[in-house]
């Protein structure tokens, strides 16, 4: 994984350094599969899945489970703090003859990958397209995912951190807190 010491602030400076690294989608699929390790994990946003649920006519369930990582409450209780997209025969429910089968609905992290922004500093997963030549478009238009993603995940964070705070969790139950509220599931 590289990084970039300076940090990142501005839609400019990120877009500059997405340039200098180049990057082109091979079509791989490597980045919509599931790692034994859970590392490619798709974590998603309430809205998020709202929005594949309204567009592809899903359920809740159908399509998202529980991030894995779980922490133990004092009164019993286990609770995770997100969501990710479900996990087929280790890929992606979405990924269809190695294509994304919600391109136009699929959450900010696909649209960034192999990018992302760690405390403000442009990271890169590994990735065959980088090094390909890139389109000043697709500089721009990842820049932007980007800061979304950032305002998106600053935004639910803090939500997150409200209901931690003022939510009594149900003793001995397995639950995902988000930003909408606490939702119980079998754990
Ligand atoms: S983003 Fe990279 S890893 Fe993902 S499908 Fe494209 S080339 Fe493959
Ligand atoms: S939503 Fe689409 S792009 Fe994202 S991991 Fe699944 S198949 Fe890949």
């Amino acid at each position: 994984m590289q990084s970039d010491p300076s940090g990142t602030s501005n839609i400019f400076d990120l877009a500059g350094k997405i340039r200098s690294i180049e990057f082109r989608c091979a079509q791989c699929g490597t980045c919509c599969r599931c790692g034994e390790t859970d590392s490619n994990l798709v974590m998603v946003f309430p809205d998020e899945i709202r929005s594949v649920i309204s567009a592809c006519a899903l359920s809740w369930d159908s399509m998202a489970q529980p991030y894995p990582e779980t922490f133990d409450h004092q009164n019993g209780a286990r609770y995770t703090l997100s969501w990710c997209l479900c996990c087929e025969n280790d890929h992606c429910h979405f990924l269809k003859e190695n294509l994304c089968a919600m391109y136009e609905q699929r959450p900010g992290i696909c649209r960034t990958y192999p990018f992302f922004l760690e405390d403000n500093e442009l990271k890169v997963s590994r990735c065959e397209g980088l090094g390909q030549v890139i389109s000043e478009h697709g500089v721009t238009t990842i820049a932007l995912h980007l800061l979304q993603r950032r305002r998106a995940e600053d935004e639910e964070e803090q939500k997150v951190r409200q209901i931690l705070q003022h939510t009594q969790f149900p003793s001995g139950a397995c639950v995902v807190i988000d930003s909408e509220g606490v939702r119980v599931f079998d754990g």
